[in-house]
């Protein structure tokens, strides 16, 4: 059968192993688009000292999918949040919520909000005031809420609250609202202090002794693991150079990845070498390379799943 490729067409990265059409020239190595993103993506953390977990993290998750993401494609993803640009690398971090408004068909006019909580420890009166932000801006009332109905689901590692009010506006009036959400009573949406408290409720405590709630089925980021942010750059380098294969027996990736990094990262900032015969349990990056796993796969599928979304709403 013919294949849309043919394998010749590929050739393997010499830094992660997989193939590519397309290999570039790095310091002896060639290396595919992927590699040259997440390296361009290190060096621009270590030169502009990104010291924050969540910072490195979100950006070297972030760039194993979009390559060279630029300021544009990074802010479709909504659950992650851009903080800077450093060298043209846009700097992100996973948020600890989200919400979306979900409005009627073809109309901006809101049917439901939903409340995205991603991480254990958000706030709940912080969910709230990001509710109620959210209804001011779109001119949705809240303060003479008579009825609603508050639903929630736990899917995707995210606990999502939807929020409708008591009567849903039937779609043959939705096109007279062109601009101004519906004034009636029945059209308001519960109050930012009825959200909070059950988005506590919800939360609950992930304390393993008093556990109570979804909080400890969600994300733990918020709250720092505490290793240095040189480890977790390499941890996360480490991990998504092949790491992450558990296929691959140590002794044959390990010392592959050690010197994929010395080349193009540890020489040329000047940092301390891995060995390249072998390597040791004592080395301490394959650990950290396995604390910060978590996190990283974590940011990875909430990048996932807003792809899923927009080629849905592209293509039905
Ligand atoms: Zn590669």
């Amino acid at each position: 059968m013919d294949s849309l490729h043919e394998p010749s067409e590929y050739e393997v990265c010499d830094a992660c192993t997989t193939p590519a059409r397309e290999l570039r020239r790095y310091a002896g190595d060639a290396i595919c688009e992927r590699c040259e993103g997440l390296f361009t993506a290190v060096h621009a953390l270590f030169d502009n000292k990104i010291t924050d977990e969540e910072e490195i993290v979100g950006t070297l998750a972030f760039v194993q999918f979009a390559f060279h993401p630029t300021v544009e494609t990074a802010s479709n993803y909504r659950r992650l949040e851009v903080v800077k640009i450093v060298d043209e690398v846009p700097v992100m971090r996973l948020r600890k919520m989200a919400i979306l408004v979900v409005a009627h068909e073809r109309s901006d006019i809101a049917r439901a909000v939903d409340i995205e909580v991603f991480s254990r420890h958000a706030d709940p009166s912080e969910v709230s005031a990001l509710y109620e932000r959210t209804l001011m801006e779109r001119g949705i009332h809240y303060d003479q809420c008579s009825g609603g109905a508050i639903a929630w689901s736990m899917r995707n590692a995210c606990l999502t609250i939807t929020v409708k009010p008591e009567k849903e506006l039937h779609p043959a009036r939705v096109p007279y609202f062109k601009e101004e959400y519906s004034r009636g009573r029945i059209y308001s949406f519960a109050p930012p202090s009825l959200v909070r408290d059950i988005c506590r409720t919800l939360l609950g405590s992930a304390n393993k002794r008093t556990l109570s709630g979804y909080a400890y089925a969600l994300g733990d980021h918020g709250r720092s693991t505490k290793m240095t942010s040189e480890k977790t750059i390499l941890g996360c380098t480490a991990w998504l150079l092949g790491e992450k294969d558990k296929s691959q027996k140590p002794k044959v990736q390990r010392p592959r990845i050690a010197r994929v990094l010395n080349n193009h990262l540890l020489k040329p900032l000047d940092k301390p070498l891995l060995s390249e015969d072998g390597w040791s349990p004592e080395d301490t990056i394959w650990r950290d390379a396995a604390k910060v796993s978590q996190r990283l796969m974590r940011v990875g599928s909430f990048v996932q799943l807003s792809d899923t979304e927009s080629f849905k709403q592209h293509f039905g």
